[in-house]
């Protein structure tokens, strides 16, 4: 999944920014509320993580315009005090739930796994293509019933391609989708990664899957592709 981490306290963005990236996510950082803001809207994020108290513009504020410009992204709020008129003006911002800092990461694990299940149940339960299944929820991938093991970059990568089945994806995509926006679009560590993915889903099987189109990227699909 994709996440914007809005956090103007380095050390604190950096540890939420590590955390994250360990369990799989592509995390974007961003240290104001202008920046953050504007982050939100020409990205399409996942699950946006926006601190109350920032320079510039205050997370209430930045809540309310990403909602106004119609963004949907579930908002977790990160406050410092534990005061009731924060939690309230922050829900009634549009945020969808709200963590008081200092917290325990395994508490913020906990609530970022919640609102991207209730975002994922909004959408498909179970990620399917030809024999090849993916349940968001508990993370289980399936070829013809037979369980696949993945990494936990692997499973990401599997993920955003079976969310857009049949589109050539390109490097600069998957890298933005799938690691992070400072990805090196030429290094060749995502064909290293479709590379594996490919052993694992279709090795053994009669329909490929995972294509390459040689000069503009890869492609999910069971289709007759003019390769
Ligand atoms: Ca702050």
């Amino acid at each position: 999944m994709k996440i914007l981490v809005v956090e103007d306290e380095e050390r604190v963005a950096h540890f939420i920014q590590k955390g994250l990236k360990e369990e799989g996510h592509a995390v974007d950082v961003s240290h104001d509320g202008e920046d953050g803001g504007f982050l939100a809207e020409v990205n399409d994020y996942d699950l946006i993580l926006l601190d109350v108290m920032l320079p510039k513009k205050n997370g209430i504020s930045v809540c309310r315009e990403i909602r106004d410009r119609g963004i949907t992204t579930p908002v977790l709020m990160l406050t410092a005090r534990d005061s009731v008129e924060d939690r309230v003006r922050g829900l009634d911002a549009g945020a969808d739930d709200y963590l008081v800092k200092p917290f325990a990461f395994e508490e913020l694990l906990a609530r970022v796994r919640a609102l991207l299940r209730r975002q994922a149940d909004s959408k498909t339960p179970t990620l399917q293509m030809a024999n090849l299944e993916l349940d968001p929820i508990t993370r289980m991938v399936t070829r013809g019933g037979k369980p696949i093991r993945l990494t936990t970059k692997e499973y990401a990568l599997l993920e955003y391609l079976l969310r857009n089945p049949h589109k050539v994806l390109s490097r600069t995509l998957i890298g933005e989708h799938v690691w992070d926006m400072n990805f090196d679009p030429e290094s060749n560590v995502i064909d290293v990664y479709i590379s594996h993915l490919r052993n694992k889903i279709d090795k053994g099987h009669d329909i490929p899957l995972l294509h390459t189109m040689r000069g503009q990227g890869y492609i999910l699909s069971d289709h007759n592709l003019p390769l």
